[in-house]
């Protein structure tokens, strides 16, 4: 899950960095909204969270921006004041939530957490897909009631196939969404995690949830 950070006071920014990297999300950190919104409209995100006194371009007109040319990531504001007709006009210009300065690092992360729940339709905190089960707040996964112990990275991943179920889901997505740094699509870095995950995830049972679509990308699908 990639989360972008637009917010120019730098040591605020990199606090925020810092707790979203600690839940295993990919963050991109941005400082100015000229920038910010060059980037937005060429490279997906899963959410953003997005300051509103910004330089080159304010937080709500790169929303409005952003809104009107159909890009529906979700946006959490963050405002310097707990100034009700900004928080207002920042809802009405398509913000999903919003949080006045001062906040915790938590409250932001948890925040962001709701968000991607949200994006991916899920509202609660376990994800599911037939016999394989996902708590993404106390990060454990099982199969048929077994624990299955996943690196980080691991974990990450499944959690993008499963919030994408039953869809075709190509390598260049999956390296935009859970790995930090862009590498060569063409080193096998994917294959390699999937093929662990596989023997994690799929070993030892009659249904295969991760699947290979041949010059395509990784699809998991229930038996269903
Ligand atoms: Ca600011």
């Amino acid at each position: 899950m990639r989360v972008l950070v637009v917010e120019d006071e730098k040591k605020l920014a990199t606090f925020l960095r810092k707790g979203l990297l600690e839940e295993n999300l990919v963050v991109d950190l941005l400082h100015d909204g000229a920038a910010a919104l060059e980037r937005i409209l060429t490279r997906p995100y899963d959410v953003i969270v997005l300051d509103i006194m910004l330089p080159g371009r304010d937080g709500l007109s790169l929303l409005q921006e952003m809104r009107r040319q159909h890009i529906n990531t979700p946006v959490l504001l963050l405002s310097a004041r707990g100034n009700v007709n900004e928080r207002v006009e920042g809802l009405n210009l398509g913000a999903d939530d919003y949080l006045p300065k001062p906040f915790s690092i938590t409250e932001v992360v948890a925040r962001v957490r709701a968000l991607l729940r949200r994006a991916s339709g899920e509202h609660a905190t376990m994800m599911q897909v037939d016999d394989l089960s996902l708590n993404v707040v106390t990060r454990e996964a099982t199969r048929d009631g077994q624990k299955v112990d996943l690196t980080n990275r691991e974990f990450a991943l499944l959690e993008y196939l499963m919030a994408h179920a039953g869809r075709v889901v190509s390598k260049t997505t999956l390296c935009e969404h859970v790995w930090e740094h862009h590498f060569d699509t063409g080193t096998n870095v994917v294959e390699v995690c999937m093929q662990r995950l596989r023997r994690k995830v799929d070993e030892g049972h009659t249904h295969k949830l991760l699947q290979t679509v041949r010059g395509t990308g990784y699809s998991l699908r229930g038996a269903g």
